[in-house]
């Protein structure tokens, strides 16, 4: 199993749901130097949402 979990090298964002009855967990890390975790299936999507919406591919979208 390869190691997905981001780091200042790879960014990216990383989430694991190993089966339905095992809360949720994700790991950020951006290029820009923002790193995040959460944990439970609700922290998990607010992470994704807020690194979708500010970090990530939106660094990209118009220069800021
Ligand atoms: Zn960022």
């Amino acid at each position: 199993m390869a190691d997905l979990t981001p780091t200042p090298d790879r960014p990216g964002l990383h989430v694991t749901k190993p089966d339905p009855t095992t809360p949720a967990t994700a790991t950020a890390v951006c290029h820009c130097g923002a790193t995040a975790t959460a944990t439970g299936d609700n922290q998990v999507r607010a992470l994704v949402e807020g690194y979708t919406a500010n970090h990530g591919p939106a660094h990209s979208k118009g220069a800021k």
